[in-house]
Protein backbone atom coordinates (compact mmCIF):
# COMPACT_ATOMS: atom_id res chain seq x y z
CA UNK A 1 0.00 0.00 0.00
CA UNK A 2 1.35 3.42 -0.59
CA UNK A 3 -0.40 5.45 1.26
CA UNK A 4 1.27 7.84 3.71
CA UNK A 5 0.19 8.59 7.58
CA UNK A 6 1.24 8.99 10.85
CA UNK A 7 -0.28 6.44 13.20
CA UNK A 8 0.29 6.62 17.24
CA UNK A 9 -0.44 3.64 19.35
CA UNK A 10 -0.76 4.18 22.89
CA UNK A 11 -1.50 2.04 26.34
CA UNK A 12 -0.05 0.71 29.24
CA UNK A 13 2.88 -1.78 29.45
CA UNK A 14 2.66 -5.28 27.58
CA UNK A 15 -1.31 -3.84 26.25
CA UNK A 16 0.15 -5.53 22.94
CA UNK A 17 1.14 -2.23 21.58
CA UNK A 18 4.68 -2.94 20.28
CA UNK A 19 4.30 -6.82 19.14
CA UNK A 20 0.66 -4.77 16.95
CA UNK A 21 2.46 -1.57 16.15
CA UNK A 22 6.11 -3.55 14.38
CA UNK A 23 3.69 -6.24 12.60
CA UNK A 24 1.93 -3.38 11.43
CA UNK A 25 4.70 -1.71 10.12
CA UNK A 26 6.26 -4.05 8.01
CA UNK A 27 2.77 -4.68 6.35
CA UNK A 28 2.21 -0.92 5.32
CA UNK A 29 6.44 -0.46 4.96
CA UNK A 30 6.55 2.05 7.48
CA UNK A 31 9.14 2.77 10.34
CA UNK A 32 8.30 1.54 13.57
CA UNK A 33 9.01 3.37 16.51
CA UNK A 34 8.75 2.38 20.30
CA UNK A 35 9.19 5.71 22.30
CA UNK A 36 9.32 3.85 25.53
CA UNK A 37 13.02 3.01 25.04
CA UNK A 38 13.94 6.67 24.78
CA UNK A 39 12.95 6.59 28.85
CA UNK A 40 14.22 3.63 29.21
CA UNK A 41 17.99 4.32 27.98
CA UNK A 42 17.62 7.64 30.33
CA UNK A 43 17.04 5.94 33.13
CA UNK A 44 20.05 3.13 32.58
CA UNK A 45 22.14 5.81 32.00
CA UNK A 46 20.77 7.75 34.99
CA UNK A 47 21.71 4.66 37.20
CA UNK A 48 24.91 3.69 35.22
CA UNK A 49 26.47 7.33 36.41
CA UNK A 50 24.96 6.22 39.92
CA UNK A 51 22.97 9.42 39.98
CA UNK A 52 19.84 9.62 42.40
CA UNK A 53 16.57 8.63 40.66
CA UNK A 54 14.83 11.38 42.82
CA UNK A 55 17.06 14.39 41.90
CA UNK A 56 15.20 16.17 38.96
CA UNK A 57 17.59 18.47 38.48
CA UNK A 58 20.78 15.69 37.73
CA UNK A 59 18.77 13.49 36.20
CA UNK A 60 16.93 16.07 33.77
CA UNK A 61 20.65 17.27 33.00
CA UNK A 62 22.04 13.98 32.06
CA UNK A 63 18.46 13.63 30.21
CA UNK A 64 20.28 16.71 27.75
CA UNK A 65 23.31 15.77 27.17
CA UNK A 66 22.92 11.54 26.05
CA UNK A 67 22.83 10.24 22.44
CA UNK A 68 19.90 7.38 22.48
CA UNK A 69 19.58 5.95 19.26
CA UNK A 70 17.58 3.49 17.88
CA UNK A 71 18.99 1.07 14.71
CA UNK A 72 17.71 -1.84 12.35
CA UNK A 73 18.57 -5.17 14.98
CA UNK A 74 22.23 -6.57 14.14
CA UNK A 75 21.52 -9.40 16.19
CA UNK A 76 18.70 -12.39 15.66
CA UNK A 77 18.50 -12.92 19.55
CA UNK A 78 14.44 -11.82 19.66
CA UNK A 79 15.24 -7.96 19.43
CA UNK A 80 13.12 -5.52 17.68
CA UNK A 81 15.61 -3.02 16.51
CA UNK A 82 19.16 -2.36 18.72
CA UNK A 83 18.79 0.78 21.19
CA UNK A 84 22.35 2.12 21.19
CA UNK A 85 23.01 4.79 24.96
CA UNK A 86 26.06 6.95 23.66
CA UNK A 87 27.13 4.39 21.09
CA UNK A 88 26.57 1.45 23.43
CA UNK A 89 24.16 -1.26 22.56
CA UNK A 90 21.79 -1.43 25.94
CA UNK A 91 18.38 -3.75 23.69
CA UNK A 92 18.57 -5.92 26.89
CA UNK A 93 19.88 -3.58 29.43
CA UNK A 94 17.03 -1.20 29.33
CA UNK A 95 14.54 -3.98 30.05
CA UNK A 96 16.38 -5.08 33.58
CA UNK A 97 14.33 -4.88 36.89
CA UNK A 98 16.40 -1.93 38.03
CA UNK A 99 15.32 0.35 35.15
CA UNK A 100 11.53 -0.70 35.21
CA UNK A 101 11.50 0.49 39.00
CA UNK A 102 12.77 3.80 37.90
CA UNK A 103 11.61 4.80 34.67
CA UNK A 104 8.12 5.91 35.62
CA UNK A 105 9.50 8.34 37.97
CA UNK A 106 12.15 9.27 35.62
CA UNK A 107 9.18 10.00 32.96
CA UNK A 108 7.43 12.39 35.47
CA UNK A 109 10.27 15.00 35.07
CA UNK A 110 9.58 17.91 33.14
CA UNK A 111 13.02 18.07 31.81
CA UNK A 112 13.26 14.58 30.40
CA UNK A 113 9.82 14.65 28.71
CA UNK A 114 10.79 17.92 26.85
CA UNK A 115 14.24 16.46 25.92
CA UNK A 116 12.28 13.05 24.72
CA UNK A 117 9.39 14.64 23.13
CA UNK A 118 11.23 17.05 20.69
CA UNK A 119 13.19 14.40 19.17
CA UNK A 120 10.38 12.24 19.03
CA UNK A 121 7.86 14.96 17.12
CA UNK A 122 11.61 14.94 14.45
CA UNK A 123 10.85 11.41 13.72
CA UNK A 124 6.93 11.22 13.90
CA UNK A 125 6.70 14.65 11.51
CA UNK A 126 8.68 12.48 8.28
CA UNK A 127 5.18 10.85 8.03
CA UNK A 128 5.04 6.69 7.25
CA UNK A 129 5.49 6.13 10.94
CA UNK A 130 3.79 3.68 13.91
CA UNK A 131 4.78 5.19 16.85
CA UNK A 132 4.28 3.82 20.19
CA UNK A 133 3.92 5.00 23.73
CA UNK A 134 1.82 6.63 26.33
CA UNK A 135 1.32 10.31 25.27
CA UNK A 136 1.81 9.81 21.31
CA UNK A 137 -1.88 10.89 20.26
CA UNK A 138 -2.44 13.97 22.96
CA UNK A 139 0.72 15.79 23.72
CA UNK A 140 3.93 13.80 20.68
CA UNK A 141 1.59 13.93 17.67
CA UNK A 142 -1.81 15.22 18.77
CA UNK A 143 -1.75 15.60 14.62
CA UNK A 144 -1.39 12.07 13.95
CA UNK A 145 -3.87 10.63 10.89
CA UNK A 146 -5.05 8.11 13.08
CA UNK A 147 -4.65 7.16 16.92
CA UNK A 148 -4.87 3.71 18.84
CA UNK A 149 -5.14 3.00 22.34
CA UNK A 150 -4.70 -0.79 23.06
CA UNK A 151 -5.54 -1.76 26.89
CA UNK A 152 -5.79 -4.87 28.73
CA UNK A 153 -6.30 -6.47 32.49
CA UNK A 154 -3.35 -5.89 34.27
CA UNK A 155 -3.54 -9.85 35.15
CA UNK A 156 -3.42 -10.73 31.57
CA UNK A 157 -0.72 -8.18 30.69
CA UNK A 158 1.61 -9.42 33.50
CA UNK A 159 1.26 -12.53 32.38
CA UNK A 160 2.23 -11.70 29.04
CA UNK A 161 5.46 -9.96 30.45
CA UNK A 162 5.95 -13.41 32.31
CA UNK A 163 6.25 -15.45 29.74
CA UNK A 164 8.41 -13.05 27.69
CA UNK A 165 11.07 -12.92 30.36
CA UNK A 166 10.69 -16.96 30.72
CA UNK A 167 11.45 -17.28 26.94
CA UNK A 168 14.53 -14.77 27.46
CA UNK A 169 15.37 -17.52 30.68
CA UNK A 170 15.17 -14.14 32.80
CA UNK A 171 13.25 -15.79 35.97
CA UNK A 172 10.59 -13.09 37.47
CA UNK A 173 7.88 -13.68 39.97
CA UNK A 174 4.11 -12.91 38.65
CA UNK A 175 3.03 -11.46 41.70
CA UNK A 176 5.66 -9.08 41.90
CA UNK A 177 4.87 -8.33 38.26
CA UNK A 178 1.55 -7.56 39.44
CA UNK A 179 2.32 -4.83 41.35
CA UNK A 180 5.50 -3.69 39.88
CA UNK A 181 2.61 -3.35 36.41
CA UNK A 182 0.05 -1.36 38.70
CA UNK A 183 2.88 0.96 40.56
CA UNK A 184 4.01 2.11 36.49
CA UNK A 185 0.44 2.57 35.72
CA UNK A 186 -0.55 4.46 38.66
CA UNK A 187 2.33 7.06 37.94
CA UNK A 188 1.99 6.92 34.65
CA UNK A 189 -1.28 7.60 34.64
CA UNK A 190 -1.58 10.55 37.79
CA UNK A 191 1.58 12.56 36.55
CA UNK A 192 0.65 16.07 35.59
CA UNK A 193 2.55 16.44 32.49
CA UNK A 194 1.80 13.76 29.34
CA UNK A 195 0.08 11.01 31.79
CA UNK A 196 -1.05 7.93 29.62
CA UNK A 197 -4.75 8.46 28.82
CA UNK A 198 -6.38 7.93 25.35
CA UNK A 199 -6.62 11.01 23.22
CA UNK A 200 -9.98 11.86 22.51
CA UNK A 201 -10.29 10.83 19.01
CA UNK A 202 -8.61 7.23 19.62
CA UNK A 203 -9.63 4.20 18.78
CA UNK A 204 -10.21 2.31 22.33
CA UNK A 205 -8.93 -1.78 22.07
CA UNK A 206 -9.29 -4.08 24.85
CA UNK A 207 -6.74 -6.79 23.68
CA UNK A 208 -7.60 -9.20 27.48
CA UNK A 209 -9.20 -11.68 25.00
CA UNK A 210 -7.60 -11.38 21.92
CA UNK A 211 -4.66 -13.09 20.45
CA UNK A 212 -2.06 -11.18 18.52
CA UNK A 213 -3.27 -11.97 15.00
CA UNK A 214 -6.76 -10.41 16.18
CA UNK A 215 -5.08 -7.06 17.47
CA UNK A 216 -3.50 -6.49 14.38
CA UNK A 217 -6.44 -7.90 11.72
CA UNK A 218 -8.65 -5.06 13.44
CA UNK A 219 -5.89 -1.90 13.79
CA UNK A 220 -4.92 -2.99 9.94
CA UNK A 221 -8.94 -2.96 9.01
CA UNK A 222 -9.19 0.42 11.20
CA UNK A 223 -6.02 1.94 9.49
CA UNK A 224 -7.38 0.72 5.64
CA UNK A 225 -10.91 1.80 5.49
CA UNK A 226 -9.72 5.67 7.24
CA UNK A 227 -6.92 5.44 4.57
CA UNK A 228 -9.10 4.76 1.59
CA UNK A 229 -12.13 7.46 3.18
CA UNK A 230 -9.50 10.06 3.42
CA UNK A 231 -7.60 9.53 0.37
CA UNK A 232 -4.21 9.57 2.00
O1 LIG B 1 6.58 1.15 26.91
P1 LIG B 1 7.59 0.89 28.01
O2 LIG B 1 7.09 -0.03 29.07
O3 LIG B 1 8.92 0.45 27.48
O4 LIG B 1 7.83 2.31 28.68
C1 LIG B 1 8.60 2.44 29.86
C2 LIG B 1 8.16 3.65 30.64
O5 LIG B 1 8.52 4.83 29.94
C3 LIG B 1 6.66 3.79 30.88
O6 LIG B 1 6.21 3.08 32.02
C4 LIG B 1 6.51 5.30 31.08
O7 LIG B 1 6.83 5.64 32.40
C5 LIG B 1 7.58 5.86 30.16
N1 LIG B 1 7.06 6.33 28.88
C6 LIG B 1 6.48 7.58 28.84
N2 LIG B 1 6.06 8.11 27.66
C7 LIG B 1 6.18 7.40 26.51
C8 LIG B 1 6.72 6.10 26.53
C9 LIG B 1 7.15 5.58 27.75
O8 LIG B 1 6.35 8.23 29.87
N3 LIG B 1 5.78 7.96 25.36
Amino acid sequence: MSKSAVIAIDGPAASGKSTVAERIAKELKFLYFDTGVMYRAVTLAVLNANIDPENEAEVSALAGKIGIDVQPPHKNDGRQYDVLLDGSDVTWAIRAARVNRNVSLISTYKGVREAMTSQQRLIGLHKNVVMVGRDIGTVVLPEADIKFYLDASVEERARRRFSEEQKRGVQVDLDQLINAMKERDRIDSTREIAPLRPAADAVILDTTDKNIEEVVTEVLAVIHTRLELSGM
